[in-house]
């Protein structure tokens, strides 16, 4: 580590307080980005096979060119009339399903979590919570509750109950197909029935649709429906975390298209103005409406004229660049040079993928499926050495999370198998 880096991090201890989170054994000091590509402090390239919040490409000219020409012009809180609220509301709803006719703007996805489970508590008059053993929601109190990987300070209370992530990889009880789909739904019967028997009635079921932070399974088949039927019956609604899967991620625009069931709620975050602080719900007028004639709820900066401008500014590049389809072509592309890797190396038990989203599942015996948590770190660390920068995640941490700005191309994929490639061989 250079003596800059280490005083860095000492006077960031010293500031910030210790236990901040913060990637790689030898830290990153980045100081430029530009499209996949980001730069330190000395002048050093990394493909940015990571951040999917910079979706658009890192500093995307249009973003920054709207956010500086409403930035000169007007910024306030939301209290006002202000068109390109509207006009970006309108373009947002138009890529939903027609049944979301409403937004609600806030500046985080935990914030817009928070507010979700408000809505569903609201409209259920329950409070009892569906969410799975292996996930992270955000940070507000009450959304710190349903986040299984950062257990919160003080218990999870009676409210929250979890079910297994639907993994098919390491399928519960071996099980496939349909079978396997039913056992995890009834996991999520099992809990209703003890959210019945301890007197505490249901309001919803929180889930990624993609169950990105739990290592992004290939779900089983039909679970989903199944899922969400039940939460149905039972008076619940299914509220879907987009924070991650949204905005093109995995080829379609959201996570929850093809699943074959409509969210009640969806939320949004993290890509939505390549940076810029914007955050939203997203319900029918029914439940959404229920919301705002109960709840007085004010976000100062939440939908602030440029933030808009950002979310709009990103919804024409992405459009306007062919960004989705971007991710569903170069995505399948590069699972194709996992899959070809997976052949090669038998520490990769498993290699999945959803536009351009991966996970690869690192093991040290590939027949027991055995996680490999410490390779796998080890594996982060030094790409990070050679310039590729990714992440990890996963109940046993032991799996790849790659998550590029959407601009990836076949030559970006290249490079990166190549020296993912290179780095298995030396491990
Ligand atoms: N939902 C999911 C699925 C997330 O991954 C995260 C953040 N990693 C959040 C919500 C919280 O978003 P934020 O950090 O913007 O509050």
């Amino acid at each position: 580590m250079s003596t800059s880096i280490e005083k860095l991090l000492a006077r960031r201890e010293a500031l910030l307080g210790p236990g901040n989170p913060l990637f790689y054994d030898n830290p990153v000091h980045i100081v430029k980005g530009e499209s996949v590509w980001l730069y330190d402090a000395d002048g050093k390239r990394y493909l940015d096979c990571y951040n999917n919040v910079p979706s658009v490409g890192h500093c995307h000219p249009q973003v920054v060119e709207a956010i500086t020409r409403q930035a000169q012009q007007l910024n306030t809180h939301t209290r006002y009339l202000h068109e390109t609220i509207l006009e970006y509301a309108e373009r947002l709803l138009s890529t939903f399903d027609e049944s979301f006719q409403r937004v609600l703007f806030s500046c985080t996805g935990s914030e817009a979590n928070d507010v979700a489970l408000r809505m569903a508590r609201l409209w259920t008059g329950g409070e009892g919570f569906i969410v799975t053993n292996a996930t992270y929601h955000g940070n507000t109190d009450a959304v710190s509750k349903l986040s299984s990987i950062f257990p919160p300070f003080d218990g999870y209370g009676p409210n929250i109950r979890m079910v297994p992530w639907p993994d098919s990889y390491r399928a519960m009880d071996d099980l496939t197909g349909e079978a396997l789909a039913d056992a995890y739904a009834n996991k999520i019967a099992e809990q209703i029935d003890e959210f019945k028997k301890a007197g505490i009635k249901f309001a919803g079921m929180l889930v990624c649709p993609i169950f990105a932070n739990e290592g992004l399974p290939r779900i089983p088949d039909t679970y989903m429906a199944k899922a969400a039927r039940l939460v149905h019956e039972a008076g619940g609604l299914y509220i879907a975390d987009e924070v991650q899967a949204g905005f093109g991620r995995t080829g379609v625009m959201w996570g929850h298209q093809g699943q074959r069931v409509t969210p009640d709620i969806v939320t949004l975050g993290k890509p939505m103005g390549a940076g810029h602080p914007i955050a939203g719900v997203i319900s029918r007028p029914d439940v959404f409406d229920h919301f705002r004639q109960n709840v007085m709820y004010f976000n100062t900066f939440g939908g602030n004229p440029v933030s808009c401008a950002a979310g709009l500014a990103v919804l024409n590049v992405l459009q306007n660049e062919k960004l989705v389809e971007n991710s569903a072509t170069v995505g399948e592309y590069v699972l194709k040079g996992f899959t070809k890797l997976k052949e090669k190396y038998d520490v990769i038990g498993d290699v999945r993928g959803a536009g351009l989203f991966f996970g690869i599942d690192l093991v040290s015996d590939r027949n027991k499926k055995t996680p490999a948590p410490e390779l796998t770190n080890q594996l982060v660390n030094t790409m990070r050495d050679k310039g590729v920068l990714m992440g990890k995640i996963g109940e046993f941490d032991n799996i790849l999370k790659l998550r590029p700005p959407l601009p990836f191309s076949k030559d970006n994929a290249d490079m990166l198998i190549q020296l993912l490639d290179e780095t298995l061989q030396e491990l």
